[in-house]
């Protein structure tokens, strides 16, 4: 069978070229079957090495009560639902459009926020759609830049510079990982940006949304809060509270420290910015929404109402212990004067010595130690990122608390300091992630039938 035409991507790296190529020739072939069983076998393989034998440690993950990601696998989410609630095209969704309402208050009651917008399909999204609620192509914006943990939706590749905006990065202080306020000002002024976004990917410490807001209003711009990363801590009470705090939009994926489904939200205080992304999440954007995620949304939410702020308090007391027990190692956690490594679930690493933090990453994950890299605002590292991110939402999920941090920071420090082979390190690692199978900070109550 010629499967030439499967091989269709030739600007991608060769390396991947490579994959590809091996990928298909492994599991392509005219036997239906024999695909549809590799297709199961694959995602078997891909569940047991990383939610039993891995020790998850990417900041940008998480694993879900399976009582919401039983959800996604019901009918509902092929049912298309146009319209508001009360008023659907399609017929049929009198009790669809009531879980679309309940899971609407569940999110607005979760981030005390008077607007939600549930109908979005990733982080990445609710920030296209904040872009299109307030600029115009060829208006400008201001953003983190990559080295503070800035998005590539905030940039130019991204959301924002597909949708045409003009980015300009946030000033900042790299010595206390925090907004330089006076140079945002003088930027704000001289550059009339529509929006201000704060915050990223790496979020260590809280930020000054009250100072932002003041900044913003003095030039008309709106304040986006991304808080793609920490909107399970923000739903637990915990790091800040960025809509209470003066910021008009708040954007979050709902899979990293929320736990919940893969998906977005956009909130906001503004009557008028949410009739806008009311608009552009419908008739604009989304036909079909899922509302299998709606559902699955709903019953993270419950977690969150139920659990949230002990496992918010977890998350943070395990990164603190991680991050001191890292540097007890000799490893060069990423730290600010007089405030230590983090204030979050979020911790940071230096990965010069490491070769780079995707380098650093690769030969970690040979030991099932499972990170990636980050940008931090530190000299760069030729051809990678300069820097190693770990996020304790996972393992706290897992039920591990500070007690257990110094081992991990062992492990780490193995690979990275002890130039033990990862694969020797491997089995270490699994017998110690086998010492946590049950989930924590889930409701586990079986409704009545
Ligand atoms: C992950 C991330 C996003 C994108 O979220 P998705 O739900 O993956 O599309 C947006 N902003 C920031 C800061 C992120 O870290």
């Amino acid at each position: 069978m010629d499967t030439t035409q499967d091989r269709s991507k030739p600007w991608l790296p060769a390396d991947c070229r490579a994959v590809v190529a091996a990928a298909e020739a492994e599991f392509l072939s005219d036997d239906l079957d024999r695909i549809d069983g590799a297709l199961h076998d694959l995602v078997d393989a891909h569940e047991r090495h990383m939610d039993v034998e891995s020790l998850g440690l990417n900041a940008g993950t998480n694993v879900m009560n399976p009582r919401a990601a039983a959800m996604l696998g019901r009918s509902l989410g092929n049912r298309p639902s146009l319209g508001y609630p009360g008023d659907k095209y399609e017929m049929g969704m009198e009790f669809a459009e009531r879980i679309e309402v309940v899971a609407d208050a569940l999110v607005r009651r979760l981030f005390s926020a008077p607007f939600a917008e549930i109908r979005v399909g990733s982080g990445a999204l609710a920030n296209l759609y904040v872009f299109m609620a307030t600029c115009r192509p060829g208006d400008r914006i201001l953003a983190f830049p990559p080295e503070l943990g800035g998005h590539v939706t905030h940039h130019q590749a991204g959301a924002a510079g597909l949708y045409g905006v003009e980015v300009h990065p946030v000033p900042y202080d790299a010595a206390r990982m925090a907004i330089d306020l006076d140079r945002l000002r003088a930027a704000a002024r001289r550059l009339k940006p529509k929006v201000i976004t704060v915050a990223g990917s790496l979020c260590l410490f809280p930020y000054d949304v009250r100072s932002v807001r003041g900044i913003a209003d003095e030039v008309g711009a709106y304040v986006l809060y991304d808080a793609a990363h920490m909107a399970g801590l923000i739903a637990g009470g915990r790091f800040q509270a960025p809509l209470a705090e003066g910021a008009h939009l708040m954007t979050c994926s709902t899979y990293k420290a929320f736990g919940g489904p893969p998906s977005g939200l956009v909130l906001t205080t503004e009557a008028d910015l949410a009739e806008r992304i009311d608009k552009i999440a419908y008739p604009g954007l989304t036909a079909n929404f899922d509302l299998g995620k709606t559902a699955a949304l709903a019953i993270s939410v419950l977690d969150l109402l139920a659990h949230g702020p002990a496992y918010a308090a977890m998350c943070i007391a395990n990164a603190e212990a991680l991050g001191h027990a890292m540097a007890a190692e000799g490893l060069p956690v990423h730290a600010v004067a007089g405030r230590g490594p983090t204030e979050s679930h979020h911790l940071a690493v230096h990965a010069a010595p490491f070769g780079g933090g995707q380098t650093a990453s690769k030969h970690l994950a040979k030991a099932n130690l499972l990170l990636c890299g980050i940008g931090l605002p530190l000299p760069a590292v030729a051809g990678d990122l300069n820097g190693i991110r770990i996020g304790t939402q996972e393992i706290t999920r897992w039920g591990m608390t500070p007690a257990d941090m110094p081992q991990i920071a062992r492990l780490i420090a193995r690979v990275l300091k002890g130039n033990e082979a990862p694969e020797q390190v491997r089995a270490d690692v699994t017998d110690f992630r086998r010492g946590f199978q049950t989930m924590r900070y889930v409701r586990t109550v079986t409704t009545a039938a």
